[in-house]
């Protein structure tokens, strides 16, 4: 069977894992002392179909059911709100991602704080759900180890040495040959590349923070909708009972643990406040996260054009866990042959080679 080196433990990592163990020998390799403690482990958890490119949209119904049979998905409808001077913007929004436009009295019934001086349109998405992203994570690993993967934390890879028949991985715990390695380090995919000998792809970590606060005046916020301003500028949503709130920036940064930076949430949960009649009073926690954006926010799965031992999963954006079965389907597909049901010209628009202008076509099946 193929020996196969997963190179980081987030949702990327483990739900390929996951695929792919019944048909190869795994090894998943997790620098940190759990797995998801980046950017998996610090998103807004939703499954929001109409959210992302042609591309991303196409992953996220390919995604769908598996999500569903998972039983991680809940949902959470997303209201779309716009102020009187953004009818232009607005309209080309709701109709992008198709949307229903709903009368604002309407709006305010479900989320009672919204300032009825601001709200002059509102749309309705009601096909979008919470996902529980550590229920999907722990799954996706049980499901990697049944079907015998060694799921390894505390093991950094630290070296990827080319040998005749494939690669030489040193790690923090230990070395391990492999014959294909896949590189699902999300933020850090640009430096693996780099320790394996092979050229970045420009990949760029943005950073995305969040504060939880209580839930405004006291509110049962529930069954509230996730609500999200036209043009951006922040985002809410409840969460077990609070409520989040993100500036929604996206900051460029090197791979890092990210923290939130303070100015940063202050602007974010003002404009938040414009939109809403109770004034955020107190921040109970705070954090940030890196969302890893290729250049053109497109995933990108496939073998390296310069080496097909070496294996891209990585530039996930905002969309790495509404897209993640989609992406193992695809991965699986191009490393070991699995029969994949998504289109060529989806794999195609998701190929490294699509970066470096020299590269030999890629065949598909
Ligand atoms: C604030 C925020 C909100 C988001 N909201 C959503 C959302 O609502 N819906 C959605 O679908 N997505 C959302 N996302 C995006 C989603 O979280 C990411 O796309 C996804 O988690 C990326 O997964 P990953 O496995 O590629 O990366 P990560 O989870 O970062 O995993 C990469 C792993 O690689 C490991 N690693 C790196 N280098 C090495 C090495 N040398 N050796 C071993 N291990 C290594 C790291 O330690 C890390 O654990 C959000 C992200 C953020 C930050």
């Amino acid at each position: 069977m193929t020996r196969i080196l997963i190179v980081g433990g987030g949702i990327a990592g483990a739900s390929l894992s996951a695929e792919i163990a019944p048909h190869a020998d795994v090894i998943l390799a997790e620098a940190e002392p759990a797995f998801g403690v980046h950017a998996s482990g610090r998103s807004a958890a939703m499954f929001a179909p109409g959210y992302g490119n042609a591309v991303i949209r196409e992953l996220n119904a390919a995604s769908a059911e598996a999500l569903g049979k998972a039983g991680v998905l809940s949902p959470r409808p997303i209201l779309w709100l716009g102020r009187s001077d953004q009818r232009e913007l607005f309209e080309a929004e709701v109709a992008e991602s198709g949307m229903t436009p709903i009368p604002v009295a309407e709006a305010l019934g479900l989320v009672p704080i919204l300032n009825a001086a601001r709200v002059a349109f509102a749309a309705i998405d009601t096909g979008s759900a919470d996902i529980d992203t550590d229920r999907l994570l722990q799954s996706c690993l049980s499901r990697a180890r049944r079907a015998g993967a060694k799921t390894l934390t505390g093991a950094r890879v630290t070296g990827l040495t080319r040998t005749a028949g494939g690669w030489r991985a040193e790690t923090t715990r230990g070395t391990f040959p492999a014959d294909v390695v896949v590189n699902a380090a999300g933020a850090w995919a640009d430096d693996v590349a780099r320790m394996a000998g092979l050229a970045p792809l420009g990949l760029q970590p943005l950073r995305r923070s969040m504060a939880r606060l209580p839930a405004p005046a006291g509110h049962d916020v529930r069954a509230w909708p996730m609500i999200h301003p036209a043009g951006g500028g922040w985002y809410a949503k409840p969460d077990a009972g609070k409520w989040l709130v993100s500036p929604a920036e996206e900051d460029p940064m090197p791979p890092m643990d990210a923290w939130p930076d303070d100015m940063t949430l202050a602007h974010g949960l003002a404009r938040y406040e414009e939109m809403v009649t109770v004034p955020v009073t107190r921040v109970e926690a705070s954090w940030a996260g890196l969302r890893t954006f290729a250049p053109d926010r497109t995933p990108v799965v496939g073998p390296d054009p310069a080496d097909s031992a070496f294996f891209w999963l990585a530039g996930q954006g905002g969309y790495g866990f509404q897209t993640a079965p989609a992406l193992a389907r695809v991965a699986a597909a191009r490393i070991a042959g699995v029969a994949c049901d998504l289109p060529a010209r989806v794999l195609r628009a998701m190929d490294p080679a699509r970066f470096r202008q020299a590269a030999a076509p890629c065949a598909f099946p």
